[in-house]
């Protein structure tokens, strides 16, 4: 069925015909403005979230004979960055050979890298803020994550020298990059270089941590043998793990002296309002109030968010020493603003899949829980809106038994085109859908949502009614209602 997301969460059965001329007359519309883009790699990158938009819900097998359980759009995703990683590989020409050939002796031999970024500290980074005023900042700062990952992301291609549609999922703070082997040589100066840019604007607080592996092109699936893709992404976990365990090794003495000192007792600014750092703005207000640029900056630009029209945010080269909000960003290669400036590298709409009509050079779409609703409420106020006691809820949730559907729960052929669209479906659901559950009630307030989990402050009643609503529509959403138990299941934490 040819749809647009958004029409397709709201509804469990198609609302249009086939076939449907005016979606059909839509697509080829959107595909001949994504080609007047005016970059090579920027084409390819908005042909791609056009595909994406369209064709989420095509059903496609991941690979000759196999099922068609992934999505059309996942399918192609696939095929570029596998084209892109063989075009790249030193011996391309032996490469392909093998795959076309699916000749054992060589496609057991590993030619390719799968490589994966970690935003870690994410929890304590978007929760860890200290005043009763925290709610301004809470949906800025999951904002401010979810595109850490993404600048990192596309950082990280571009210092191996890969497309960026290389990038084959990213959600929740992780993604995915496949290159070829000979690029993970390099894998250690890059996450050098990630771990720099985030710990002079966030210390030790936020960082981007890689890891990756090497796999063999059986392992992908060319061979005569079902992919088993699984064991390769638990060598990337793996490797990522490591990373974390050893990122102060990283560290030069001078920032390790600078970590491990007591801060100066007089004579500084009074601490941040939010974050407890030097307060640059309001040093003389109520301490609640008092703000160090980066949070001062960080609310301005949640603010910015709502209010903006668009509901867009731009990538453009970052100005020479970016300070503030975009320390990081700039450090990392792409400044990050509200809007959608005709100079930007790229635009990615937030919740709406509609091109902008002024053409960027690149244009991609996210759903973000973050960027839903008015404007940013008090918890006192929500509070109010309950009806009896004037009681704060919070709602968690996250999906029970992941881990093990994605190992187990995908059958034999565990291949990256089913993990990508599985990837692809909860993000929809938890950062797409709750986000539409969200706007429609002014007592809840979005904090986060994306990957596989999502958190929302409100009226304790309200949350009660939400966290049932949740329950229900993501068993509808897995068909978990009608079919077995294995399927994944969702834990509200209230
Ligand atoms: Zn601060």
């Amino acid at each position: 069925m040819l749809a647009e997301p958004g029409d397709v969460t709201l509804q469990r059965e198609p609302a249009r015909g086939w076939p449907d001329h005016a979606a059909v007359a839509a697509f080829k519309d959107d595909l001949a403005r994504a080609a007047a883009t005016q970059s090579r790699a920027g084409v390819t990158e908005t042909v791609a979230a056009v595909l994406d938009k369209w064709l989420w819900a095509v059903p496609a097998a991941g690979r000759p004979g196999s099922a068609a359980d992934v999505s059309l759009a996942v399918r192609a995703r696939m095929s570029a960055a596998f084209a892109a990683a063989i075009w790249r590989h030193p011996r391309r020409t032996d490469v392909l050979r093998a795959v076309l050939d699916s000749n054992p002796t060589t496609t057991g031999e590993t030619a390719l890298a799968l490589i994966g970024g970690d935003v870690s500290g994410i929890q304590r980074f978007i929760y860890g803020t200290t005043t009763s005023h925290a709610a301004r900042s809470l949906r800025a700062r999951s904002m401010y994550v979810q595109f850490i990952a993404e600048v990192a992301s596309r950082r990280v291609t571009e210092e191996l020298g890969l497309h960026p549609l290389s990038v084959l999922m990213a959600s929740g703070g992780r993604f995915y990059i496949l290159a070829p082997v000979d690029r993970l040589s390099r894998l250690g100066d890059v996450s050098g270089q990630l771990l720099a840019a985030t710990r002079s604007a966030h210390g030790f607080e936020l960082q981007v941590v890689l890891g990756g592996t090497a796999f063999s092109l059986d392992e992908a699936g060319a061979g005569m043998h079902a992919p088993r893709m699984g064991d390769v992404l638990a060598r990337v976990s793996e490797s990522l793990g490591e990373a974390k365990r050893h990122r102060l090794a990283a560290a030069t003495p001078a920032t390790l002296t600078a970590l491990f000192s007591p801060g100066a007792s007089s004579g500084t600014p009074p601490p941040c309002g939010a974050c407890g750092a030097d307060a640059d703005f309001n040093p003389d207000a109520d301490a609640n109030e008092r703000r160090c640029r980066f949070c001062h900056e960080l609310e301005e630009f949640g603010r910015r968010l709502l209010s903006d029209s668009s509901r867009a945010i731009a990538l453009t080269a970052p100005e020479h020493a970016s300070e503030g909000l975009n320390r990081a960003f700039g450090q990392l290669g792409l400044a990050v603003s509200v809007g959608r400036p005709g100079d930007a590298a790229r635009v990615v709409t937030l919740n709406s899949t509609a091109i902008p009509s002024a053409q960027p050079t690149s244009w991609g779409f996210t759903w973000s829980l973050a960027s839903r609703g008015g404007q940013p409420a008090d918890f006192a106020e929500l509070a109010s809106r309950a009806s009896g006691r004037p009681m704060l809820g919070v709602f968690r949730c996250d999906v029970d038994g992941l881990g093990a559907t994605l190992a187990r729960g995908l059958g034999e052929d565990v291949s990256l085109a089913r993990l990508a669209t599985m990837s692809w479906l909860l993000d929809t659901f938890f950062a797409g859908r709750l986000g539409e559950l969200v706007e429609w009630d002014a007592r809840l307030y979005p904090v986060y949502g994306g990957g596989d989990d999502a958190c929302v402050v409100g009226a304790w009643d309200a949350i009660l009614d939400f966290a049932l609503q949740v329950h229900e529509e993501f068993a509808a959403f897995t068909g978990s209602s009608r079919t077995s138990q294995r399927l994944p299941r969702i834990v509200p934490g209230i």
